[in-house]
């Protein structure tokens, strides 16, 4: 059908529908981008101030590099950890001279490396995904790094693997955990997480900010719903420590008293 044949009405109404796709993308892409941290996976981006962060603070292995610049060639890329929130992390868990750590949610093992090499030559990281396909992606650079030996990686649901070092007597034995799978299993995985944690210890949950959405959280939005509400649940909690960074997609630190 031409243009002509189209009536004057109909071809208004699709122009005007037209202009409001078009502005409501554009609205609705600078209202998230202002509502969301930036989140960087070593570069600013169009974020001068972030830039001169990086660059004035990161001290990436070159294996984590290498590492980094294959996943950027993954197409969920967008799922690992923001670089400078990796380093911080595995900071702490110097600070506190951990030994054992737990990480649920590898991906293709940014963090679960950066951990790795931040733990003694006898230490271990119990990495827990249910993905072969990423996490294969990382082992070859785990091994280049010389610290494969220190990570367990167990392909099977997070909460069958805190459930079995529950079974096996490894409560209050970890000193640093990592949340940062699935959102609607947030819960479980904190409480079981704070059971497997050493008094002193650190669990670190990701993306409690998600792109700003937990502002307003839509009723039948899920995952935000989860993040909102361990949030909230994190702030009363008597058991912990807490503070809330704005580093990558927003970490809250939860320290066991
Ligand atoms: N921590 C990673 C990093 O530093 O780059 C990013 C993790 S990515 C956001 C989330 C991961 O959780 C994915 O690799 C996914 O396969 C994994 N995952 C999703 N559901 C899971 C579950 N029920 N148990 C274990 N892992 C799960
Ligand atoms: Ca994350």
């Amino acid at each position: 059908m031409s243009v002509r044949n189209i009536s004057k009405e109909a071809l208004a109404g699709s122009i005007t529908l037209g202009v409001v796709f078009v502005a409501g993308y554009f609205f609705g892409k600078k209202k998230s981008s202002t509502m969301s941290i930036s989140k960087s996976h070593c570069g600013g981006k169009d974020n001068p101030l972030l830039q001169y962060v990086l660059n004035h603070s990161m001290r990436e292995h070159p294996v984590l590099k290498s590492l980094r610049l294959r996943t950027m060639e993954d197409s969920w890329s967008i799922m690992m950890v923001a670089c400078e929130q990796s380093q911080l992390m595995a900071n702490l868990a110097r600070l506190i001279k951990a030994k054992k750590a737990l990480e649920i949610g590898v991906y293709t093992g940014y963090n679960t490396l950066n951990m790795a090499l931040a733990l003694p030559d006898d230490g271990v990281l119990v990495a827990c995904d249910i993905s072969e396909e990423y996490t294969n992606i990382g082992k070859p650079f785990w091994k280049e790094a010389g610290v494969e030996h220190k990570i367990d990686l167990r392909i099977q649901p997070a909460l069958k693997t805190l459930d079995d070092l529950l079974s096996a007597s490894q409560a209050e034995t970890f000193d640093f955990v990592f949340i940062d799978a699935d959102k609607v299993n947030y819960d479980s995985y904190y409480e079981k997480s704070l059971q497997l944690l050493r008094k002193g210890g650190i669990i670190a949950v990701d993306n409690v900010l998600w792109g700003g959405k937990v502002i307003n959280p839509a009723p039948d939005d899920q995952d935000t719903v989860a993040i909102d509400k361990l949030n909230k649940k994190l702030h009363r909690d008597t058991r912990i420590n807490l503070s809330m960074l704005t580093v990558g997609d927003g970490v809250t630190l939860a320290i066991k008293l």
